[in-house]
This record gives C-alpha cells, structure tokens and sequence, in this order.
C-alpha cells in the first residue's frame, strides 16, 4: 500500500537548510497499525504530510497503491486525500461554529455525494455520537470532538487513516476511547499510521518505527498489544472507584 524509497525532505529556511528527512525506505502493507515514535522535530509530521500527500519529498519515491505520487498533479492529489486517505490531527481541526453532522459531511460534499446526512449521521454513530449530531464542537469534550474527527475522517470509507498524536489533547479514559476506535477500524481492514510520544499508546499498535534526526532508528512488531477495550474497562473501574469513594469529585471526562 505504501512504499517510500530514499526520500528526503529539506526546507529552505533563507539559506538554512533543514533536513527533516533524510533517505528514509519504508514499506506498509495493507491492514498494518504502525505507531511512529521519536522526539519532537525527528520528522514525524513531515513524513505523515508526505504519506498523507499533503506534501512531496524533495527527492525519492513514494508510490501509494502502485502510483508514483510525485507524478500526480494538484487535482489529482487533491482527490486521492479525499477518496483514500482519512485524517486525525493533535487539535482536532474541526469547524467550530458548524454541528458535528455537518463537520462530518464536509468531504461528502467534495467527493460529490449524495445521502450526505444519513453517511455522516452513519459515521458518528460508528464513534459513538449518535447522540451528539447537532452540537458543536464547543459543545463537546475534547475526547468527543476527536471521535467527530474520526467520523470526518471515516466518512469516505478511505482504506488509510493517517493520526499525527491523535491523544496528544485529551485525558487518558478518552485516549483509550480513539485507540479502541482505531483498533476495531483496524480489524475491519483499515490501515492506520498514528503518531504518538506516548508509549503505552504505541502499545496499541502492532508495530512501532522510531525516528530520530530525520532517520529511522528501530522499526519492530509488538509481541503483545494491548487491548483499549480491556484497558478501558480497567480505567472504568477504577475511576467508578474513585467516585464512590468521593461522591463530590466532578467528572471531567
Ligand atoms: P516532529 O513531527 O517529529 O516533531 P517535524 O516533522 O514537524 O518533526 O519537523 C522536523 C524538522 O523539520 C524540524 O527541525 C522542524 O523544525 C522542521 N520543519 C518542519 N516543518 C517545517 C517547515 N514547514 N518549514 C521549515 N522547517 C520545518
Ligand atoms: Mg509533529
């Protein structure tokens, strides 16, 4: 499904280069769950922008299902983000004035389809929203307005979900919400590539590729993931625990 050969990514600064990334080679296969890792400003997010099309290498080869991606010209691009590829930013990038049903049928309307309002109202409901169609997303915690970015991301049925540290601004019950999300999208067949610093998020995933100065340092397969669904009830528990014993204590999540 992905296939990245040699690249490298520099930005010009004026005359200062940057090498975000330097000759990485990277193959991801169909229905993998890969977490990417390293410290900030190894190159993370520019290889995500560059899996994600949103950016090209500056020299290399990425080819997404067989096709030469530099190839491709903006249209082109444009419509395989929207036909294929799904994504889940740290800040959640939804339209703020504007009702989860609608953020979720944004690239309903850029595809051109039709029955918009029951796909997206489908998509919310997949994230757990089926009760939250019409708030916006001031109206939502963190953890649920990440879950209504998911059903944006979902809502064409794209074979990839690209996630740049999904987790990264919400609590740790609603964390292991997304991942429970994305583990049951991943036994559908759905490919995911998440970022995180987190390890026990990585955790989740089935395999973990570690980046430092712009290269690949490690790249495994996790021998025992762990399971959202059992880490939540875990969570759960406790916190139903935490609560009887201090009726009083909000509940932030
Ligand atoms: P990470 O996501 O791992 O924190 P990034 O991919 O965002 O790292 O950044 C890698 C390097 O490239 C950093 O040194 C960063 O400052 C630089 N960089 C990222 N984006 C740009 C850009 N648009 N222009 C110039 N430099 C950039
Ligand atoms: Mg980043």
């Amino acid at each position: 499904m992905i296939e990245i050969n040699n690249v490298t990514k520099t930005y010009k600064l004026g005359a200062h280069e940057i090498k975000a990334l330097r000759k990485i080679s990277l193959k991801i296969e169909p229905k993998e769950f890969v977490a990417i890792m390293g410290p900030s400003g190894s190159g993370k997010s520019t290889l995500m922008n560059i899996l994600g099309c949103l950016d090209k290498p500056s020299d290399g080869s990425y080819k997404l299902d067989g096709i030469e991606v530099k190839d491709m010209n903006d249209n082109q691009l444009a419509k395989i983000r929207n036909q294929k590829i799904g994504f889940v930013f740290q800040s959640f990038n939804l339209l703020p004035r504007t009702t989860a049903l609608k953020n979720v049928e944004l690239p309903l309307i850029y595809a051109g389809k039709y029955n918009r309002t029951a796909l997206a109202q489908e998509a919310l409901e997949l994230v757990g929203l089926k009760e939250r169609l019409n708030h916006k997303p001031n109206e939502l915690s963190g953890g649920q307005r990440q879950r209504v970015a998911i059903a944006r991301a979902l809502v064409n049925k794209p074979g990839l979900i690209l996630a740049d540290e999904p987790t990264g601004n919400i609590d740790s019950i609603a964390g292991e919400e997304i991942m429970e999300i994305f583990q049951n999208l991943n036994e559908q067949g759905i490919t995911i590539v998440l970022v995180t610093h987190e390890e026990n998020i990585s955790e989740h995933a089935k395999r973990t590729i570690r980046f430092r100065d712009g290269r690949i340092v490690e790249d495994r397969q996790i021998g025992k993931r762990r399971s959202a669904k059992e880490e939540l009830k875990i969570l759960l528990e406790s916190e139903e625990y935490k609560n009887n014993n201090n009726r009083n204590s909000g509940n932030s999540h």
